[in-house]
């Protein structure tokens, strides 16, 4: 059956069931939060990044697993679920920019740079990065971290007597570590595009904790007076964000934590309660339509253009395709880095 722009959405939605009910239990569809509402509504697990990695390892009966979101997201499924299933994104060329800011010569040349100071560090590399950073955990002591448990993962590096050494979101680490007591004045951030070759090695003897220069440019799109304007608008109104924006916006708000904290908190909240929601704007429409009993405003209507990459169209020409035996590209990720970053994905699931 051919599939085109032009193909209704009626249709598309009909031959997405079908293809589903054939397909069965031997297909298992995961979509991240922020999907637009009709992926999401077609999935199997919903989720957030902590989440989606949890569900992946758990799948067993599945033959074939689709995960729509970003890259990062299908290759953390494909080193967490057996080699005999079959992994597939609708759009491998639906990257994530923030994962983007680090690539594996920079963080070899940082660590190296940085370990020759002295300093116990232990890396600690955010969820959105590419398999061969998740590696470089993996074979350096250090381990992965998401939104939901950066905290639990930064306590634990300080616990033994280290310096988390944390890429690739500058906001998210300096959230935490605020939220640990740490000051701005005890964190060094490595910029990758500095050149050192003048100043040599950094001084970090008294640094609490090392992040990188890296951003989502979703996030950083909150400003302090889109807060003011959601209070002057809607009088007592929650504010809530996620610790991808910056810490001025953070500091503001009324509440900060991961997607699943921002829904879980939204959902339980009582009946007539104002929210407004500083993340992407296709997760705040979903809470807003599955929670008609509040008032849900996104705090400023930030969408992820990479993550809508993935349409339902692509979805449904990935079932299609899988249903009929078509060769289509299936996520890989380098064996050697597969193992490395397992060790870093399972090391983050056994302390969180
Ligand atoms: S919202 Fe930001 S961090 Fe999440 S996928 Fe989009 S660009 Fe990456």
């Amino acid at each position: 059956m051919t599939t085109d722009r032009s193909t209704p959405e009626g249709d598309i939605r009909e031959r997405i069931a079908a293809a589903r009910k054939k397909l069965g239990k031997d297909l298992v569809v995961l979509a991240h939060y922020y999907q637009n509402i009709d992926i999401v509504r077609s999935a199997d697990f919903v989720g957030d990044s902590l989440q989606l990695a949890r569900i992946a390892s758990e799948q067993r009966e599945a033959g074939s697993i689709v995960f729509c979101a970003v890259s990062f997201m299908a290759e953390m499924a494909r080193i967490l679920c057996e080699t005999r299933q079959k992994v597939f994104h609708p759009e491998p060329s639906a990257k994530c920019p923030l994962a983007e800011m680090a690539v594996i010569d920079d963080v070899e040349r940082a660590w190296k740079l940085l370990t020759a100071t002295g300093r116990h560090l232990m890396p600690v590399v955010y969820v959105n990065s590419r398999a061969d950073l998740k590696a470089f955990c993996g074979k350096n002591g250090g381990f992965v971290c998401t939104s939901a448990n950066a905290k639990k993962a930064m306590e634990y590096v300080l616990s033994r007597g280290a310096v988390p050494f944390f890429f690739p979101d500058e906001n998210l680490g300096r959230n935490t570590a605020h939220a640990m007591g740490i000051s701005d004045d005890e964190i060094f951030l490595w910029d990758p595009f500095e050149d050192i070759s003048d100043t040599g090695v950094p001084d970090i003897a008294a640094k609490k904790a090392i992040l990188w220069r890296g951003f989502c440019y979703v996030h950083v799109a909150f400003r302090p007076s889109d807060i003011e304007q959601a209070r002057k608008t809607h009088g007592e109104i929650n504010v809530i964000v996620h610790p991808e924006c910056t810490p001025d916006v953070v500091g503001l708000a009324d509440y900060a934590g991961s997607t699943s904290y921002i829904k879980s908190t939204v959902e339980t909240a009582a009946a007539g309660t104002k929210w407004a929601i500083g993340t992407e704007v296709n997760f705040v429409n979903c809470l807003k339509a599955d929670n008609p009993d509040k008032l849900i405003v996104p705090l400023r209507e930030c969408e992820c253009r990479d993550m809508s990459h993935v349409t339902l169209l692509k979805f449904l020409t990935v079932l299609e395709n899988i249903l009929e035996g078509k060769g289509q590209p299936e996520v890989t990720v380098d064996p050697e880095d597969s193992r490395y970053a397992k060790v870093a994905l399972e090391r983050m699931l056994a302390i969180t």
